[in-house]
């Protein structure tokens, strides 16, 4: 099966990880960033230094129209595109919930959870154009979805809660015609979103209260992500891995 997929969020962290070790498996994939394109650049050029296959794609995916040519330039490069993960995630500065405005919240929203959603649809719209084929969708979620966020981010965490809802339902709806969704939920995982949280060194902070007693790495995400894509996971739908040192 000629395996391809979009990584929302691609240009960095979780996304930049997931893309390499995907391309490593064989997969064809659609970097999609935002706003870094040398960041997302880098990650084709590392895939492509290893004989994979990658392009870097700009869409907000918030926008619908964005991610459908998305799916369409995908598809015209690589073929259909058989799998999906929805990477791409926001937070702002860390704060109690009576100091969120709702311009943050609705922003917040917009790219977590709308985002999310167009993806997923793009992606169905897509298959049904085509004629079934087996596929899968990884949702990033996160720990937040479970724990609240309080004096963090609920706004973020409460998007996660969503996302976690579209998971489940989708994975239902599609259960039938042998696509799975899945979701991870990452906990403190290294990467350069917290600086975006006002706190840079939020995970080292946090580790030593931590299960495990440490933060997690880009890489371990991008591992149940793989999984979850691949067949050896072909009976798995409707499920969500923790990836939170136990918490
Ligand atoms: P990150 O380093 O901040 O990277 C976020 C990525 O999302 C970037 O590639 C960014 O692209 C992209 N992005 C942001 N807004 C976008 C939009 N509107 N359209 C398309 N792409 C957009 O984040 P991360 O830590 O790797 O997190 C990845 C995912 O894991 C997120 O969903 C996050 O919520 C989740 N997560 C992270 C942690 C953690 O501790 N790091 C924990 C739990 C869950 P540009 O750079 O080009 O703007």
């Amino acid at each position: 099966m000629n395996k391809v997929v979009i990584v929302t969020g691609g240009s960095r962290g979780i996304g930049a990880a997931t893309s390499l070790l995907l391309a490593q498996h064989g997969y064809a994939v659609c970097v999609n960033f935002h706003s870094n394109v040398q960041q997302a650049q880098k990650v084709v050029e590392s895939i492509e230094e290893q004989g994979g296959k990658a392009f870097a794609y700009q869409a907000d995916v918030s926008d619908e129209k964005q991610v459908q040519a998305m799916f369409v330039a995908t598809r015209q490069r690589f073929g259909t595109v058989s799998h999906l993960v929805n990477n791409a995630g926001i937070l702002f500065t860390q704060s109690e919930l009576k100091d969120i405005d709702v311009e943050r919240f609705k922003q917040v929203l917009d790219t977590n959870v709308i985002g999310c959603f167009v993806c997923c649809k793009s992606y169905i719209n897509q298959l049904d154009e085509e004629g079934a084929i087996p596929g899968a969708i990884v949702n990033v979620s996160s720990a937040a979805s479970r724990i609240g966020a309080p004096f963090e981010y609920v706004d973020y965490a409460a998007s996660k809660g969503a996302m976690d809802s579209i998971t489940k339902g989708l994975s239902l709806e599609l259960a039938g015609r042998g696509i799975r969704v899945n979701g991870v939920r990452p906990g403190c995982i290294y990467t350069e979103m917290h600086a975006d949280g006002g706190e840079p060194n939020r995970v080292d902070r946090l580790a030593p209260n931590l299960p495990m007693q440490r933060g997690g790495t880009p890489e371990e995400v991008a591992q149940s992500i793989l999984w979850l894509l691949s067949e050896e996971a072909s009976y798995v739908t409707g499920s969500f891995i923790e990836l939170a040192g136990g918490r």
